[in-house]
């Protein structure tokens, strides 16, 4: 066994605590990783707060996960002692269904196993997140860094990165693509770089006006203030996709009516709660309403590597093991640029 110290929250909205626990001997096909970085998403902060229902504690959160490779078991082919390494919001699935084998893991249809907050495979495990110091897992659910890019601001790719990344591809956003992002937060400013890099021209509509600098410095072309339902009117059947990244509960009707016809909306942030959705304004445009949920491994690697071609890391704010409740609070609060991402070696 490997012993791990990690950072949990021992109940439903506990502060943190130093944590330690075991993870599995190295199998032949796993890798042994020494976590590096650690990027906070918002959908932690949703578990530990059991804004998703109830969760599984101790919990140690943690899917946006960037190291170095320490010790590979004997048939693991992918990686090196010494590689960089990321491993995102799942670490296994049933690799036999036909979305496992089109490289859409995390549509599995026996379900993904997510990186923490859930049973391992084994049906006993409770995964373990990275919060932490080291981590093991199967060589097939990671993915490759390249050296030339950092691992602090790399870690939130791993979640916040393949997000957007994935629905940018999909409804293949290009060159003279009318994209808007809603909310710049974690999600939103890797969306906004994501489709500035794409050739789109790329619109924030955000409900922080002092957050327009630096949606600009990203790559957005317009940044749009949103505090009622009349700042979007001007904007009508503006954009061909909106990424919808906004954590808390909003009115979507009134950002459906910025979409040009055929145009859709892709929901990518998961408040929990169900929200109406009037469907007359679907319909007069023929406008879609669809969800996207982060991206299988290809994928992942495939952003990596772009992200490795076009010079792109998130925006981060580095933090010790001792921060990671204000870090929670001042998430919520919208008042983070653009992510945090705990340094391991103080956990
Ligand atoms: P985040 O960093 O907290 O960003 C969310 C942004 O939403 C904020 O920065 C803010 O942007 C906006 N916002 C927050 N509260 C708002 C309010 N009351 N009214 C209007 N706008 C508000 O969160 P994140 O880590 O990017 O995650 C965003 C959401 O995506 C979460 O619900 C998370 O669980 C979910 N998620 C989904 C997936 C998936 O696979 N689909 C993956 C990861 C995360 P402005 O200040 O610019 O308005
Ligand atoms: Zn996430
Ligand atoms: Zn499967």
């Amino acid at each position: 066994m490997n012993q791990v110290r990690g950072l949990a929250a021992m109940s439903k909205g506990a502060p943190f605590v130093r944590h330690d626990f075991e993870r599995r001997a190295l199998g032949s096909n796993d890798v042994l990783i020494d976590i590096a970085y650690a990027g906070i998403c918002h959908s932690d902060i949703h578990q530990v707060r059991e804004e998703w229902g109830p969760a599984i504690f101790p919990m140690v959160p943690g899917h946006e996960i960037a190291g170095v490779v320490r010790e590979v078991g004997a048939a693991v082919s992918k990686f090196s002692v010494g590689d960089h390494i990321g491993v995102g919001v799942f670490i296994d699935s049933c690799r036999q269904c036909k979305p496992c084998k089109d490289g859409l893991e995390q549509y599995c249809d026996q379900g993904m196993t997510g990186t923490y907050n859930t049973l391992e495979r084994d049906g006993v495990t409770v995964a373990m997140g990275g919060y932490s110091n080291k981590f093991v897992v199967d060589e097939k659910y990671a993915v490759k860094i390249a050296p030339s890019l950092p691992l602090d601001g790399v870690a939130p790719l791993l979640c916040a990165g393949i997000t957007p990344y994935s629905p940018l591809k999909h409804w293949k956003v290009s060159k003279g693509s009318r994209v808007a992002v809603m909310g710049l937060g974690g999600l939103g400013h890797m969306g906004v770089k994501f489709a500035h890099a794409l050739g789109a021209h790329v619109t924030v509509l955000s409900h922080s006006a002092n957050k327009e600098g630096d949606a600009r410095a990203m790559g957005a072309d317009d940044f749009v203030v949103v505090k009622s339902p009349e700042d979007l009117k001007p904007l009508s059947r503006s954009f061909d996709l909106i990424l919808n990244t906004v954590s808390a509960q909003i009115d979507i009707n009134i950002y459906i009516a910025t979409l040009k016809i055929d145009g859709t909306l892709v929901v990518i942030g998961l408040p929990g709660a169900p929200y109406p959705v009037h469907v007359g304004s679907l319909l007069n445009g023929r406008k879609s309403l669809a969800g996207s949920m982060i991206g299988g491994i290809a994928e992942m690697q495939e952003m990596i590597d772009f992200c490795a071609t076009h010079s792109i890391v998130s925006d981060i704010e580095v933090i010790s093991a001792d921060y990671v409740d204000t870090a929670y609070e001042r998430t919520v609060a919208s008042d983070v640029k653009y992510r945090f991402v705990i340094d391991a070696a103080t956990i």
